[in-house]
């Protein structure tokens, strides 16, 4: 059972998908944190993958890997960022693993001989996780967020659960809608129909809306406010301006123009436990528009083929991580998408001599593997500012092995699982279930322990000795190699505590000025107003480069 008096506060899209619902649901976090109390943010993905894990990143975007190791959806990314929290297994929930357990427990005839139904058994199973979450970690309100919009077929369950809770505990739980508003060009209007059927859809569910986040290009103004109240049910004050923005990170200092928190606190029946204070938020954002000068980062990739819109997705961690460590050191990182394919025989390579630093980030796979490796050269012989993040530190390794050590058939056995020289290997006791094909039990997922090895950039930039950073991938720097590689120059200066694992790799100071590569994702952990230290110092020895 829920704990007596936790809020649930249900979000649900309106109209249409991708306005930013995700957003929402972070600021609201951030606005109620603000007031004193403690929020865990939930999200319900209504895809039958049990986890994202399996998802291709250019369909669905950044897979944003919890502490626990979970795999999990970008928006979890955006609710740590903004609550500045970690959220654990119970804050996420997809339809695969919800109705996986209604059909383990059906195999294991928890049911007593009934026949199990969507409704109620699936449903209960829904609303079970949701109390699950509440109690879990002690917050007093969850935000919980159901994906897809109204109407669609596949959150049904979802809506009907929310209604249900409702029922429970008719004074405990509020529903926000998170609606669209066009402002169609010939007429230069903005109109509400869309939201208002929407709403009466919702209704349709037994659910009415208190809430609705207005969302359009520009702000709502009081005559829409009062037409979509009296034609809704909702009032004027709890119809929220949420208009377009430079940054996603205005949306709560907005939501606060609005005294959207002050009225959520009302409709949930709370006081203000302390006056909300978003002035370093404030600063934050400031610096995130003004910060000079302009630092020109190369992200060689691979996950763009598609278009546009669809990179910024697959490495939104990443994105967010430089504009936070860019804010904190007063410079601006702008980011340009190389296709690593280009540079597939070495020709072009140099191009990248105009870029202030060089990122080549996680992937999988043979594409583009290659252009890589040439970029990894180029920003070492040239002395430009280099970070790898993970499969990028593979690959920088990989590189010093072939170019500067002479190991010329050195590979990663993911992409040549004959290679001579398998300086990136798998660990022994994976390769059986490789074997098989048993793919989902061999990465190595979420937080692990790093040691920092003294007077290495790391240990500098991290200020500490020992980390825990989060991981997803399935090879390694093979430990038969250490010995030759460090001969080669490279340092590693972070390992698993008992030493046997890789987890950072450089190249000192007096050869390069910043030449690293981290096994794990330190973008997963990188937070507005607590920049990853590594891209810090990744940024800051760009900024030297710019300014030289
Ligand atoms: N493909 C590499 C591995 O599985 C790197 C993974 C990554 O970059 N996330 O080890």
């Amino acid at each position: 059972m829920a704990q007596d008096g936790h809020k649930y506060i249900f979000v649900i899209g309106g109209v249409m998908s991708g306005v930013g619902k995700g957003i929402a649901v972070s600021s609201m976090g951030l606005i109620l944190k603000q007031r004193g109390y403690a929020v865990n943010l939930v999200k319900i993905d209504p895809y039958l993958n049990v986890d994202a894990g399996t998802m291709n990143p250019t369909e669905h975007g950044e897979v944003f890997v919890l502490d626990s190791g979970l795999e999990t959806d970008q928006d979890m990314g955006n609710y740590e960022r903004f609550l500045d929290r970690d959220l654990t297994n119970q804050d996420y929930m997809t339809s695969g693993m919800v109705y996986r357990t209604v059909i383990d427990n059906e195999r294991a005839l928890k049911y007593g001989g009934k026949c199990v139904e969507a409704i109620p058994h699936v449903r209960d199973e829904i609303l079970r996780r949701v109390e699950a979450a509440a109690e879990h970690n002690g917050s007093k309100i969850s935000v919980i967020e159901i994906g897809g919009t109204v109407g669609d077929f596949q959150n049904a369950l979802f809506i009907d659960a929310a209604r249900v809770m409702k029922m429970k505990h008719p004074n405990d739980v509020v529903f926000v809608m998170v609606s669209y508003l066009p402002v169609p060009g010939t007429l230069g209007e903005m109109k509400t129909k869309p939201t208002q059927s929407a709403i009466r859809e919702l209704n349709s569910y037994g659910v009415q809306p208190d809430f609705i986040i207005a969302r359009s290009t520009t702000a709502i103004d009081d005559k829409r406010k009062e037409k979509l109240a009296t034609s809704c049910n909702v009032l004027p004050e709890r119809v929220i301006s949420a208009p377009d923005v430079e940054s996603i990170y205005e949306v709560p200092l907005n939501f606060e123009k609005d005294e959207f928190g002050d009225h959520l606190l009302e409709a949930l029946g709370l006081s203000e436990k302390k006056k909300p204070d978003l002035r370093e938020w404030q600063k934050f954002v400031d610096a995130l528009a003004t910060s000079e000068p302009v630092l020109k980062i190369g992200i060689v990739g691979k996950y763009f083929d598609t278009g546009d819109y669809i990179l910024s997705d697959a490495y939104l961690s990443v994105i967010e991580a430089l504009k936070f460590s860019g804010a904190a050191i007063g410079a601006k990182p702008k980011i340009d998408w190389i296709n690593a394919k280009e540079f597939q025989n070495g020709e072009g390579v140099e191009k990248l001599a105009q870029y202030d630093g060089i990122i080549v980030p996680g992937g999988f796979g043979e594409t583009g593997i290659e252009g890589k490796i040439h970029a990894i050269k180029f920003a070492r012989e040239n002395k430009i500012p280099y970070f790898g993040l993970c499969y990028g530190m593979q690959l920088a390794v990989i590189e010093v092995a072939r170019h500067v050590l002479g190991i010329k058939e050195a590979h990663t056995v993911e992409i040549n699982p004959t290679t001579a020289h398998p300086i990136v290997d798998v660990m022994p006791e994976q390769k059986d279930l490789i074997a098989e094909g048993n793919y989902g039990g061999t990465m190595r997922l979420g937080v692990y322990t790093a040691e920092l090895g003294k007077g290495t950039i790391a240990r500098e930039a991290y200020g500490k000795d020992k980390v825990e950073e989060r991981h997803r991938h399935r090879y390694e720097i093979n430990p038969e190699y250490i010995e030759q590689l460090e001969k080669g120059g490279i340092v590693f200066s972070g390992k698993s505590p008992d030493g046997v694992l890789m987890e950072i790799a450089e190249l000192p100071q007096d050869v390069h000025p910043f030449f690293l590569g981290t096994q794990f994702h330190p973008e997963l952990k990188a937070r507005p107003l607590s920049p990853h230290p590594l891209f810090t110092a990744f940024l800051k020895a760009a900024k030297e480069r710019n300014t030289k």
